[in-house]
C-alpha cells in the first residue's frame, strides 16, 4: 500500500520541522499554521481516522495526548492554554487520511469553530 503523507514525513522522505519523536508517534509543525503555535501529533501506525479506532488503541491514543501536552509545554503554550482537534471524515474536514491531533495555541482562540 502507498505510504501516507505523514508516513513519508516519519521516514524523512518529505521534510518537516519535527518537534518530538518516539517509538509510537511523532510531532511536527503544521505547514499551514492556524495559530502562532500549531503542530500535529501523529502515530507511526497509519490509522486512517477516528472511525477506524478499535479496542486496543486506547494506549496509543492516550500517548498522543501525553505527547501533545509535553510538546505544548516545551513550546510555551501550556500556561495560556491551547486547543487539541482531531478532524474526522468529510464533515470534519479531514484532509490527510492518517489520524492526527492538531495542537493550536499562542493566541486567544474563538468558539465555536466554523
Ligand atoms: P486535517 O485537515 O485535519 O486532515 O489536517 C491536515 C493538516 O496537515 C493540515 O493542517 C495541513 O496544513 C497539514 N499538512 C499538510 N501537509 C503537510 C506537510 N507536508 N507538513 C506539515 N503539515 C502538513
Amino acid at each position: 500500500m502507498d505510504k501516507t503523507l505523514f508516513e513519508k514525513i516519519a521516514d524523512r522522505e518529505i521534510p518537516a520541522d519535527i518537534l518530538h519523536e518516539d517509538d509510537h508517534c511523532l510531532a511536527f509543525r503544521d505547514i499551514n499554521p492556524q495559530a502562532p503555535v500549531h503542530f500535529l501529533v501523529v502515530p507511526r501506525r497509519p490509522i486512517p481516522a477516528l472511525v477506524d479506532l478499535t479496542v486496543g488503541d486506547e494506549e496509543l491514543m492516550g500517548h498522543l495526548f501525553v505527547v501533545a501536552n509535553a510538546v505544548a509545554v516545551k513550546e510555551g503554550i501550556s500556561e495560556g492554554g491551547y486547543r487539541t482537534v482531531i478532524n474526522c471524515g468529510k464533515h470534519g474536514q479531514q484532509t490527510v487520511p492518517h489520524i492526527h491531533v492538531h495542537v493550536l495555541g499562542g493566541r486567544q482562540l474563538s468558539w465555536p469553530p466554523g
